[in-house]
């Protein structure tokens, strides 16, 4: 009786013991990282959560879990990344530029540890009016209700560059909306507003909707202010919405536009970035395929068009494996 106890007792304590040494370093690696992405009606968000489905899939072997958060958009991910808040984000391009530089928002707030990881998807900055607003051309919203996007988003950011380009300031509305991204088409469509700005990537919900639901018409974002900022910042570059691609919006829509980023910080272990870019790239046919958006995305571009802050070593590790740098 004594001896079986004995062996019992044993046999708990060798259960124990190769219990313990292995969920303890498992437990001490098991790490978390959060991307910050957008409204879930945006594109940012479907990014994320391609990026932190497919990082999830080698769980077990780099011990990191990824989730995504919906978040105000561009500034405030470069603002959480630098508090270290979050560990990745999403942002337009300008703003990556601005945070890295101190410019514009970031003014005498520059990030020197801000780091880029890739670029994305283009993201065109999209107007849409109301059917009955009677507008044809941005400048006809003058004096009309116009949604300039909200606090944090690089949507807000670019608008009021375009804005100063033209020698307006939202004043020159009757009411400048600050609606996050997800809240301006239903407000379109039930006459709370004229007009939006977002940008965006195409097709995104954002845009599906409002132009489904109440035919709005997406407005072109041409003319001298627009060639100025072209001219004067390389972040910008001209793009088109294909015709057809919205309902009711047989023709293509010429605007102008950045391109999305993911970044990150110089404080991210380079193991974490590494093991990022791989999941993404690794499977990048499947990664193309989460959304229609990344259709026609090329790594040799992502790599380096629209990155203004430098490559975080532990993705600069995995382009050069690659031989892609
Ligand atoms: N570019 C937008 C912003 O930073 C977000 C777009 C999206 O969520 O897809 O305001």
């Amino acid at each position: 009786m004594k001896a079986h106890t004995v062996l019992r007792s044993g046999i708990a304590a060798f259960a124990m013991l190769a219990v313990v040494p292995f969920s303890g370093p498992a437990a001490a690696q098991q790490k978390f990282v959060t991307i910050g992405t957008g409204g879930v009606t945006g594109v940012y968000y479907a990014v994320g959560g391609a990026v932190c489905r497919l990082m999830n899939k080698d769980r077990a072997k780099t011990g990191i879990r990824c989730s995504v958060e919906s978040t105000g958009g561009s500034v405030f991910n470069a603002n959480a990344i630098k508090s270290g808040e979050l560990e990745f984000g999403m942002a337009q391009s300008d703003i990556q530029y601005n945070a890295v530089h101190g410019e514009a928002q970031f003014k005498g707030k520059a990030d020197p540890d801000l780091r880029a990881v890739y670029s994305v998807h283009p993201e065109p900055f999209t107007v849409l009016a109301r059917k009955e607003a009677g507008v044809t051309k941005f400048e006809d919203f003058k004096g009309k209700r116009f949604n300039v996007g909200n606090p944090g988003s690089g949507t807000a950011a670019s608008m009021d560059e375009l804005l100063k380009a033209m020698h307006w300031t939202r004043a020159d509305f009757s009411m400048a909306g600050e609606l996050k991204a997800d809240e301006q088409g239903t407000a379109l469509c039930d006459n709370k507003i004229d007009g939006f700005f977002y940008g965006v990537g195409h097709p995104s919900a954002a845009i599906q909707d409002p132009t489904t639901a109440c035919g709005a018409k997406l407005i072109p974002l041409t003319g001298p202010a627009v060639d100025s900022l072209l001219k004067a910042h390389s972040y910008y570059a001209v793009a088109t919405i294909p015709g057809g691609m919205y309902a009711n919006n047989p023709n293509p829509t010429t605007t102008y536009g950045v391109l999305a980023t993911m970044i990150t910080s110089a404080k991210v272990p380079d193991q974490v970035v590494y093991d990022l870019v791989k999941a993404t790239f690794d499977n990048f046919d499947e990664f193309k395929k989460l959304h229609p958006a990344f259709a026609h995305l090329d790594p040799k571009h992502m790599i380096k068009d629209g990155l203004s802050a430098p490559l975080h070593p532990g993705a600069i590790k995995y382009y050069k494996e690659k031989g892609w740098m």
